[in-house]
C-alpha cells in the first residue's frame, strides 16, 4: 500500500480461491504513524516532506494518520490537501472539536493497523528522522521504545513544569519511564490495543502503555525548538496534566488524604482538650490560633472535595459512557 520501495509482506486473508469465492489480498502495514494536531498551518508541509523522506526510506509499508483536534486555522485545508496528494499512505481524522493532545493521540490508536505504532508531535520538536533507531531497537526486540529529550529546546516554564509533572508521575506510579511528555515513541501493536481497551482519555496512556509493555527501553532523542507557533500548552492545561497524573492511575492520593485527615482530626482533637484545660485554669487568651487553626481545617476539607470531585468526575463519565470525542470526518482510502 505505501511505499515505492516494497519489500514488506503481503498477508493474504482470502477466501478459498478453489471454491470460486473472490480472494481478497490485504496488505499488512509494518508502521503506522500517528500525529495530534492543533492549529499548526505552519508546520504540516514540512513535516510531512521530512516524515514522507524518512519513512520512504526505510521500506517498510506505513500510514500517517494525522488527527486533527478541531483546528482553527489552515490545519484541515493542508491536511486535506497532503490526503489528495497521498491518499495511500495518509488518512485523517477529524474531530469536531478540541479535546486535547491525548484524546487526539487515543482516537488515532483507536484507528491504527500497522504491526508498530509510532506516535510524534506536529510541530517538529520531535525530528522524524530519529523514528528509524525507534525502530531499530523494535527490530531488536524490545516491545515499547521511549524516547527521552537528552537536551530540551523548550522554554524554561515549559521544561521546569514538565520536570515536575515527571516527577509527580514517577511517585504516583512507580513506573521507570525517562520522560513522559516525550511523545516520539514506538509500541507494538499488542501494547496498542491493551490501552484502546483501557478506554482511558488522561494524559496516563503513555503510563499505561509503559505498565503493559514487557520490554521497554528508554533512547535518548534530539529535541528541536518548535518550527513555528506557540506551545499549545497554557498553565491550566499544565495543572490539568499533574491531575490526571495523580488520580488516573491510583487511589493513593485518595488514600493519602484520608490519613492527613486523620491526623489533623487527632490533633485537633487534643488542641481542644488543651483549650479547654487553658479554660479552666484561666489562661485564656485571644482567637488568633483559633483563626489559623479553623483556616487549616478548611483548607484540608476544600482540598479533599475537590480530590473527591476528581474521581467521582471519573467515575461519572464512566458510567455516563461520555464519547471521549466526536470523530466529524475520516479521510482515508478504502482498501
Ligand atoms: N496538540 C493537540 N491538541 C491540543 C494541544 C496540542 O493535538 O490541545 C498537539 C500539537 O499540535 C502538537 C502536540 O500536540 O502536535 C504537542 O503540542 P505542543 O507542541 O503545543 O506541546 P509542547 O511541545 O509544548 O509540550
Ligand atoms: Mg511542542
Amino acid at each position: 500500500m505505501a511505499t515505492s520501495k516494497n519489500t514488506s509482506k503481503e498477508r493474504s486473508v482470502g477466501l478459498d480461491l478453489k471454491n470460486g469465492t473472490k480472494s481478497r489480498v490485504k496488505k499488512v502495514i509494518d508502521v503506522s504513524i500517528v500525529i495530534p494536531v492543533f492549529d499548526e498551518q505552519e508546520n504540516i508541509d514540512l513535516l510531512s516532506s521530512r516524515l514522507l523522506k524518512v519513512m520512504n526510506a526505510t521500506g517498510k509499508k506505513y500510514e500517517i494518520i494525522f488527527v486533527d483536534d478541531g483546528s482553527k486555522d489552515a490545519t484541515p485545508k493542508k491536511l486535506r490537501n497532503l490526503f489528495k496528494k497521498q491518499p495511500n499512505v495518509i488518512r485523517v481524522i477529524t474531530f469536531n472539536g478540541n479535546y486535547g493532545q491525548y484524546v487526539a493521540i487515543l482516537a488515532g490508536f483507536e484507528h491504527v493497523r500497522g504491526d508498530v505504532v509510532v506516535t510524534l508531535d506536529a510541530d517538529l520538536q520531535n525530528p522524524p528522522e530519529e523514528i528509524p533507531n525507534l525502530l531499530k531497537k523494535i527490530d531488536e526486540g524490545y516491545d515499547l521504545v521511549g524516547g527521552y529529550r537528552a537536551k530540551r529546546h523548550d522554554s524554561f516554564f515549559r521544561t521546569y513544569a514538565s520536570k515536575i509533572v515527571n516527577s509527580i508521575r514517577a511517585g504516583a506510579t512507580g513506573l521507570e519511564m525517562r520522560d513522559h511528555g516525550c511523545m516520539l515513541r514506538a509500541y507494538k501493536k499488542f501494547i496498542i490495543d491493551e490501552v484502546v481497551k483501557t478506554r482511558e482519555t488522561s494524559t496516563f496512556i503513555t503510563a499505561l502503555a509503559q505498565k503493559f509493555a514487557g520490554n521497554p527501553i528508554d533512547v535518548p532523542v534530539t529535541h528541536e525548538e518548535r518550527a513555528a507557533g506557540g506551545s499549545k500548552y497554557n498553565l491550566y492545561k499544565l495543572i490539568r496534566i499533574a491531575f490526571d497524573l495523580l488520580t488516573g492511575f491510583s487511589l493513593v492520593p485518595l488514600q493519602v488524604f484520608t490519613i492527613i485527615g486523620m491526623l489533623i482530626s487527632s490533633a485537633s482533637g487534643i488542641y481542644f482538650l488543651v483549650e479547654l484545660f487553658k479554660k479552666v485554669i484561666g489562661h485564656h487568651h485571644g482567637y488568633g490560633l483559633h483563626f489559623a487553626f479553623v483556616f487549616l481545617l478548611l483548607s484540608v476539607l476544600i482540598l479533599g472535595v475537590g480530590l473527591l470531585g476528581e474521581y467521582l468526575g471519573r467515575a461519572y463519565f464512566a458510567v455516563c459512557e461520555h464519547p471521549r470525542f466526536v470523530i466529524r470526518e475520516i479521510l482515508e482510502k478504502k482498501d
